[in-house]
């Protein structure tokens, strides 16, 4: 494993796939809430404003109407004595003061000269009025609402009129009132409150596209901006649409017309005022979403944590030196789901095939290949071993008397299959915990466990006899000699008992070979003699 490239880890990888598939979907979720709600706020703001635009329109229809009736009053009434100029006055003082809707009311003869005043211009008595509203009047003799048009007073006004006729039928004038577009008038009245105080407000336009109406006083009497609802109202249509007014600003526009008139009115509100709500819906939409995201992600937490865990021990316990503790935990692991099952036992076979060959190679180390005794490192070991355990034990050293001759004679290869035979004898003499060893040509050496320092003599003695009975193959027949000590009986250091019986075994060849001796000190000296 190569421990200096930081990878980021399964469990982080799952947390972060998972928070951000999360956030998507919350992002997701909030965005089409917003569009929604955002789409709701925009239909409702754009009804109020038709219906409002509807509602003034109404309003302003009832208006013209029932100022074209006080008209039409006040023209009978004028057409019973029309001839007495007097009588102009005070019938347009009465209109005036009944309907208290005009800024003034003249009656106009059927030359078009100024009868009758209210309230009383003296400039104007006598002269005949020019504007195309004057004309228009004459010419028609119908009632009728005009354009906007600068009168004689310097005035902006609009008027409506009423045509007059005499008793016998004939034409003699008619009568006007006129709304001072520019003076407080009766469209202030009508039109002007307006409930909101966000940036909305209406206009009023006439048929030839003036403003007639405006919260702005400078826009009265200008060219409306053509917009689509400006357009529709010139259509006589009413509703309500997107537009945008002359500064850009994008409107939700509702409109209607007042037909009595000619005249439309559009009530409007920025379409930024009618969203500003969607600012504090969202976050509400956040606050409720936040419990249940948290309980999510803590959710998601805990799984990634599950799902990455058994990977996560088994990938740590894969690094293991010790194969064997290694083989333990990964058994340990709770490898919960297909994959990690798999994987873990995947594991598991490798790690065993692993230390099958480890055992080998390590057996192959500690083993003499031509008899399969212990070689020196195997004897190092069990000895150690031995040792750890304190326990008693017998060590007979032995070698092959004249072994060169036998060489000589018959071949090396043929010496071979002596030393394996001796291998041979030793195994069948010896007890399963007996440590049987080659310690290199022709000698070898037995640890026998729990033996006392007799009967490890007599084990030699008759591994002797057993030997020199043997017959083997080409040779016939060969001899050992052999030394035996023991620990503690001979020795009580167990580091230096091989030692004696290497003594033992220098006496029992100087003593003639085909012998086995007990180390005894020099005082105390057995031979055994075949
Ligand atoms: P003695 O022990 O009785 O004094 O005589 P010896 O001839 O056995 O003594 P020595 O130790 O001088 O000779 C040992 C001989 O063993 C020498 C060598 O040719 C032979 N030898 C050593 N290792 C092997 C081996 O692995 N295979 C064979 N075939 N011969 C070996
Ligand atoms: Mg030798
Ligand atoms: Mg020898």
């Amino acid at each position: 494993m190569n421990a200096s490239i930081q990878r980021v880890n399964l469990q982080r990888l799952i947390l972060a796939l998972a928070a951000l598939s999360a956030l998507v979907m919350l992002g997701n979720a909030v965005w089409a809430s917003y569009q929604v709600q955002r789409q709701q706020l925009l239909e409702k703001s754009l009804e109020a404003n038709r219906v409002y635009a509807h509602s003034l329109a109404q309003s302003t229809q009832h208006f013209v109407l029932n100022a074209q009736q006080q008209l039409a009053v006040g023209a009978e009434r004028l057409s019973r004595n029309a001839a007495q100029p007097a009588a102009h006055d005070d019938e347009v003082e009465r209109v005036k003061l009944q309907t208290d809707a005009f800024n003034s009311v003249i009656s106009v003869n059927a030359q078009g000269v100024v009868v009758g005043t209210s309230p009383a211009l003296p400039e104007l008595q006598g002269k005949v009025l020019s504007s195309a509203a004057n004309r228009q009047a004459l010419q028609q003799r119908v009632p009728m609402v005009s354009d906007p048009f600068v009168a004689h007073t310097g005035n902006l006004v609009v008027t409506l009129s009423h045509p007059v006729f005499n008793a016998d039928g004939d034409y003699a004038g008619y009568i006007t009132a006129s709304i001072h577009l520019r003076d407080p008038n009766v469209l202030h009245s009508l039109l002007g409150t307006h409930p909101y105080d966000d940036g909305s407000y209406l206009y009023v336009v006439s048929r030839d596209g003036t403003v007639l109406y405006h919260p702005d006083p400078d826009r009265v009497g200008q060219a409306a901006t053509r917009n689509a609802a400006v357009d529709a109202l010139g259509q006589g249509r009413a509703g309500a649409l997107h537009s945008r007014n002359r500064h850009g600003v994008q409107m939700l526009a509702g409109f209607a017309p007042v037909p009595a008139a000619g005249w439309g009115i559009v009530a409007q509100r920025p379409t930024d005022a009618a969203v500003a709500p969607m600012g504090s819906l969202t976050a509400t939409v956040l606050r409720n979403a936040a419990p249940l995201g948290l309980l999510t992600l803590l959710l998601i937490w805990l799984c990634s944590r599950r799902i990455a865990s058994p990977l996560q021990e088994l990938a740590r316990h894969a690094q293991d030196q010790d194969v064997g503790a290694a083989i333990t935990q990964v058994k340990a692991v709770n490898s919960w789901y297909h994959e990690a099952a798999q994987l873990k036992q995947a594991v598991l076979v490798s790690f065993r095939n692993l230390n099958e060959r480890i055992g080998l190679l390590d057996k192959a180390a500690l083993t003499d290949p031509l008899t399969q005794l212990l070689n020196r490192r195997g004897l190092e070991r069990a000895l150690s071993a031995l040792n750890a355990s304190g326990v008693p034990f017998g060590v007979i050293t032995l070698d092959v008397d004249h072994f060169k001759d036998v060489n000589d004679q018959h071949g090396h290869d043929t010496g071979d299959q002596v030393l394996a035979g001796i291998a041979q004898c030793m195994r069948a003499n010896a007890r399963p915990q007996d440590v049987l060893c080659r310690l290199g040509g022709e000698e070898f050496l037995a640890l026998l466990p729990e033996v006392s320092a007799d009967a490890a003599l007599q084990v030699a003695e008759r591994l002797r006899s057993v030997i020199q009975a043997h017959a083997f193959p080409t040779v016939g027949h060969v001899t050992i000699s052999a030394g035996v000590s023991h620990y503690p009986e001979t020795q009580a250091d167990a580091d230096l008992v091989i030692r004696q019986a290497d003594k033992a075994l220098y006496r029992a060849k100087h003593g003639g070979r085909n012998r086995t001796v007990l180390y005894q000190r020099r005082s105390q000296r057995r031979e055994n003699p075949s």
